[in-house]
């Protein structure tokens, strides 16, 4: 499946849920964050059916977002069931890492092969001013639990926020040199759920952090998939390894492959785009998947060739990324 800009479309983040037991604070307001009731939300029925459609459009990377994919019960089966589909060839997980260490076994054994972890920083107090709850220490047990069971890779997602959590960006890439596992920080997004952060006040770029690093570490320029959102460099002398993933600089819609399937079965073929196809209502109307395929190849051929979130009155910001999973 290729758009007019001949993308080719390989991989699905699935939200499978968009609560969440977190409320970090550039993600969802404290309260109020507009939970679509239970029967909004796609079944595991739908979500396997809709991947068996995507996966016969040639969808072979699939990644389980949120809200909290772990805080939905029943995820490992769900995992199981997606691993059947034929062409599905990657499955992934993005997690906050609080219910990793209990559940990480079951998804391992369901057949999960990798997962992200978010994390904006190691201090207790600071985890609970960004996220609004004290679970620091279980993020951490999650963190050595997918260690341990073998996960690979496991990647640390951490969103930079100058003035908050700006003071750790080393930390950060000793806490991966430990591990030899990889971090990876992002620019924060001025979406509305982060209204509590300031887009002028509260920015750092991608540029700033690597410039930071690199005082410290040498940093060598690793070959990722093109499809990749994130520039990686090794650390050099380690096993080890940093991202950079700046949603602003746009560099990297030329080569976007992502689709996206929110919990309440909306597809959206831009991040920072509208919503293009209410798959929930084509399949519980009873549109047989033959069609069901058909529109789908009709939106995505027509996707925006970039985003415009570096342009001014553009309400690419009327989202809250827990809704859509990042
Ligand atoms: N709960 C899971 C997690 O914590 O990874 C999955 C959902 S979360 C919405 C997915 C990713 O979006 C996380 O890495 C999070 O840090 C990132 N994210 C959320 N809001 C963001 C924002 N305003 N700017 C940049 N990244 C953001």
């Amino acid at each position: 499946m290729k758009d007019r800009f001949e993308r080719e479309l390989t991989y699905l983040r699935i939200s499978v849920v968009d609560r969440c037991n977190l409320r970090c604070l550039y993600c969802m307001p404290a309260h109020g964050a507009g939970f679509e009731p239970w029967k909004d939300i796609l079944s595991y029925d739908e979500i396997v059916s809709l991947t068996r459609c995507f996966a016969e459009l040639g969808i072979r990377k699939v990644r389980l977002t949120g809200g909290e994919p772990l805080v939905r019960k029943g995820i490992a089966g769900l995992i199981s069931r997606i691993r059947e589909i034929p062409g599905i060839s990657e499955l992934a997980l993005s997690t906050n890492g609080v219910f990793l260490r209990e559940q990480g076994c079951e998804l391992k054994e369901a057949g999960l092969n990798r997962v992200n972890i978010s994390l904006d920083t190691l201090h207790r107090g600071r985890f609970i001013q960004i996220a609004r709850m004290d679970r620091l220490a279980e993020v951490l047990a999650g963190i050595d639990e997918a260690l341990n069971l073998g996960f690979y890779p496991v990647k640390i997602n951490t969103v930079l926020m100058k003035g908050i959590n700006d003071d750790e960006i080393l930390d950060f890439v000793r806490f991966a040199v430990e591990r030899s596992i990889e971090v990876r920080f992002i620019e924060l997004m001025q979406t509305n759920g982060a209204v509590q952060l300031d887009a002028k006040n509260n920015f750092l770029s991608t540029e700033e952090a690597k410039e930071k690093i690199e005082k410290e570490f040498n940093l060598i320029s690793f070959d990722t998939y093109l499809s990749s959102p994130a520039k990686v460099f090794s650390i050099d002398g380690t096993n080890a390894r940093v991202g950079f993933i700046s949603p602003l600089s746009c560099f990297f819609c030329s080569r976007c492959n992502r689709l996206r399937l929110k919990a309440n079965g909306a597809l959206k073929t831009c991040l920072h785009g509208k919503e293009d196809l209410d798959l929930k209502f084509l399949l519980r109307s009873g549109m047989p998947e033959e069609e069901i395929k058909r529109k789908i190849e009709e939106v995505v051929f027509v996707r925006p060739e970039q985003h415009f979130l570096n342009e001014k009155d553009v309400p690419h910001n009327d989202f809250q990324m827990s809704h859509v999973g990042g």
